[in-house]
C-alpha cells in the first residue's frame, strides 16, 4: 500500500537530481515478494525529456575533447565506486525486481564487469592506418563519437542492462540518456549516485524515469543520435522501424526462446544441474532462460526422473532470504499470465508433470513456482511464445539433425545449449543451430562483458550487438581520411609503373 512518505523518484539532468516537471502521472514501484511499495516513480512528460537531451548535446563538445585517457580514469573510478555499492545495488535488484539475492550479486557483477571492459577504450577505439594507398598517399579511418545516445531497458536486469550500453557510449566520447523500467527504477538511483559523484561535465549522462511516452519521444527525438533497447520482441520492431526511419542508429534486442538440447551421452547429474539454473533462475525471466528442453533418443528417460525430483525440491521464497532458490515474478498480472500459459500448454496437449502454480499462495507477494510441461511438440504454442516465466517445457527428437531442425523452426534465436561429450555433435550443432549465442554443457551461455551479446533472428534487430567489440562499433562513427603532402620532398615521382 502507497502512502504519501513514500519517496517521489527523480529525474538527473545536466548533473542534478530534478523533479519530473511535466509528469503525466506516477506508478508505484513495489517489492514483487511482500507487495510492500518502494517508492513511486513518475511518467516524465515531452519537457522532461527535452531537458535531458538538450543538457547531453550541450555536454558533446566538452565531454568529446577530453582526452581519451582521462574517460578511461573515469571509468575506472567509476568501477571502484560500484565495486563499494555493489551489496546495495544487489540489494536494490532483489527488493525491486525479486530474484535471488545470490542471482542479484552476479548480476551486479557482470554490471561491473561492463565497465572494466569500458576501460579499455583507448585500446579498442583506435583506428587504422594504411601507408601509400598511392606513392606519397595514406589512408587512414578514425572513430569518432555518434553524439545523444538513448538507452530503452526491461525489468529483469535493473543494474546489467542499463550498463550494457552507458559506459561503452561515455568511454567513446557520447553523452548519454537512459530511460530505466518503470517496474525497476531504484537500481539506477544508486548507479547515478555514483556517477554523480564522479562530478562529469553537466550533462554527459542523464536518467529519465517514465514509461511508453518517453519511449515515443526517444524515438522521433531530432536531438538524439542513437538508440539502444532491449525488451519484448513486439516493442522491439516498434523501436527498431521508428528509429531507423528518424535517421538514428538503432540495436534493438528482443524475446527469445531457447532450447537446451540434450544427448544420450549428456553427464546427467551436470545436466540436470545446467538445466535447472537456466530454466527456473530469477524465475525464468531471462531473456536467455533455457525454456525448452529437446531430448536425443534415450536420453528423456535418463534426464525426466533426476529433472523433475531437482525441480519439485527448490524452495520458492523471498530472493532476500538466503534459504530461497527461486524468487518471485515481476508482479501479480505476470504471475497470472503465466499461469494462464501453464493451462493453455495443458489444453494444447502437453503433459504437466511438475505443477508450480500455488507454491508461495499463503504468502504476498507474487510466486509461481517452478513447472514442467512433458510430452510437448514443436508446433504447440507453449513451445513457440515466450512465456517469461518458470515454466520448462519438454520436446522429444529422434536424433540430433531432428532436435535441429526443432531448434531452427523457432522464430526467435538468442541462446541454445547442448549438452553431450560428443565433440562431434557439438561441431555439428554449432555449425547448424541458427542462434547467435551457443553453450556446450553450459545452460546460460550469456557472453562475458568483452564479447557481444550476439542474438539472431527476432531476438535482434540491427547490425552491431551490445558490448564487447561491437559496442565500440556501434558507438563511433567511422571518418576516412586519405592524405598527401607536398613539403616533405618526398614528390609523386614514380620508380616503377604501377599495376
Ligand atoms: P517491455 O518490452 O515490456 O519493456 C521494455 C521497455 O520498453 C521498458 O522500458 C518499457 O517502458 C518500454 N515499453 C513497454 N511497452 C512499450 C510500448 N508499447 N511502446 C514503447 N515503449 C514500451 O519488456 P519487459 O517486460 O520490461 O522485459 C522483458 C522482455 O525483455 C522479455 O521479452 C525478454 O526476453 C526481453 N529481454 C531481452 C533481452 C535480450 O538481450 N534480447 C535481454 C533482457 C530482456
Amino acid at each position: 500500500m502507497s502512502t504519501t512518505a513514500t519517496r517521489l523518484l527523480e529525474n538527473y539532468v545536466a548533473g542534478a537530481w530534478t523533479p519530473a516537471a511535466a509528469a503525466t502521472g506516477v506508478l508505484d514501484v513495489t517489492n514483487p515478494a511482500t507487495g510492500e511499495v518502494l517508492a513511486r516513480v513518475p511518467m516524465s512528460g515531452p519537457s522532461d525529456l527535452d531537458a535531458a537531451v538538450a543538457a547531453a548535446r550541450a555536454a558533446l563538445p566538452e565531454w568529446r575533447a577530453v582526452s581519451t585517457i582521462a574517460r578511461a580514469r573515469t571509468l575506472f573510478e567509476l568501477r571502484e565506486r560500484l565495486v563499494a555499492r555493489s551489496e546495495d545495488l544487489a540489494r536494490s535488484v532483489t527488493t525491486e525486481m525479486g530474484k535471488t539475492i545470490g542471482d542479484a550479486r552476479a548480476e551486479v557483477a557482470r554490471m561491473i564487469e561492463m565497465v572494466e571492459c569500458a576501460c579499455a577504450i583507448p585500446t579498442t577505439m583506435q583506428g587504422r592506418i594504411l601507408e601509400d594507398v598511392s606513392r606519397n598517399i595514406d589512408a587512414e579511418t578514425i572513430r569518432q563519437p555518434v553524439g545523444v545516445c538513448a538507452a530503452i531497458v526491461p525489468f529483469n536486469f535493473p543494474a546489467m542492462v542499463p550498463f550494457w550500453f552507458l559506459p561503452f557510449a561515455i568511454a567513446c566520447g557520447n553523452t548519454f540518456v537512459l530511460k530505466p523500467s518503470e517496474q525497476v527504477p531504484l537500481t539506477q538511483q544508486i548507479a547515478f549516485e555514483e556517477l554523480d559523484a564522479l562530478e562529469l561535465p553537466a550533462g554527459v549522462v542523464n536518467l529519465v524515469n517514465g514509461g511508453r511516452d518517453v519511449v515515443q519521444g526517444i524515438l522521433e527525438h531530432p536531438g538524439i543520435d542513437a538508440v539502444s533497447f532491449v525488451g519484448s520482441a513486439p516493442v522491439a520492431r516498434i523501436v527498431y522501424e521508428r528509429a531507423a526511419k528518424a535517421g538514428k542508429r538503432v540495436q534493438a534486442l528482443g524475446g527469445a526462446k531457447n532450447h537446451m538440447v540434450v544427448m544420450p551421452d549428456a553427464v546427467i547429474d551436470e545436466t540436470v544441474s545446467g538445466i535447472i539454473g537456466s530454466a527456473f533462475g530469477a524465475a525464468g525471466q531471462r531473456c536467455m532462460a533455457g525454456s525448452v528442453v529437446v531430448t536425443v533418443g534415450d536420453a528423456h528417460e535418463q534426464l525426466l526422473p533426476p529433472l523433475c525430483e531437482a525441480t519439485r525440491a527448490l524452495r520458492v521464497g523471498d530472493g532476500i532470504d538466503d534459504g530461497s532458490d527461486v524468487g518471485p515474478v515481476i508482479s501479480c498480472d505476470a504471475r497470472d499470465r503465466i499461469s494462464a500459459w501453464i493451462d493453455r500448454g495443458i489444453e494444447g496437449g502437453a503433459t504437466l508433470v511438475v505443477d508450480g502454480r500455488g507454491a508461495g499462495a499463503d504468502q504476498k507477494g507474487a510466486y509461481i513456482g517452478p513447472t514442467i510441461l512433458d510430452e510437448v511438440t514443436a508446433d504447440m504454442e507453449i513451445a513457440q511464445q515466450e512465456v517469461f516465466g518458470p515454466v520448462l517445457s519438454v520436446i522429444q527428437a529422434a536424433t540430433l539433425d531432428g532436435a535441429i531442425e526443432i531448434v531452427n523452426s523457432s522464430r526467435f534465436g538468442n541462446g541454445t545449449s547442448i549438452f553431450t561429450e560428443s565433440g562431434a555433435s557439438v561441431r555439428r550443432y554449432r555449425h547448424e543451430v541458427q542462434a547467435g549465442m551457443i553453450g556446450v554443457n553450459i545452460g546460460v551461455a550469456a557472453p562475458v562483458a568483452f564479447f557481444p551479446f550476439s542474438g539472431w533472428k527476432d531476438s535482434f534487430l540491427g547490425d552491431l550487438h551490445a558490448h564487447g567489440t561491437d559496442a565500440v562499433d556501434f558507438y563511433t562513427r567511422k571518418k576516412t581520411v586519405t592524405s598527401r603532402y607536398f613539403s616533405s620532398g618526398q614528390g609523386s615521382g614514380q620508380y616503377f609503373v604501377e599495376r
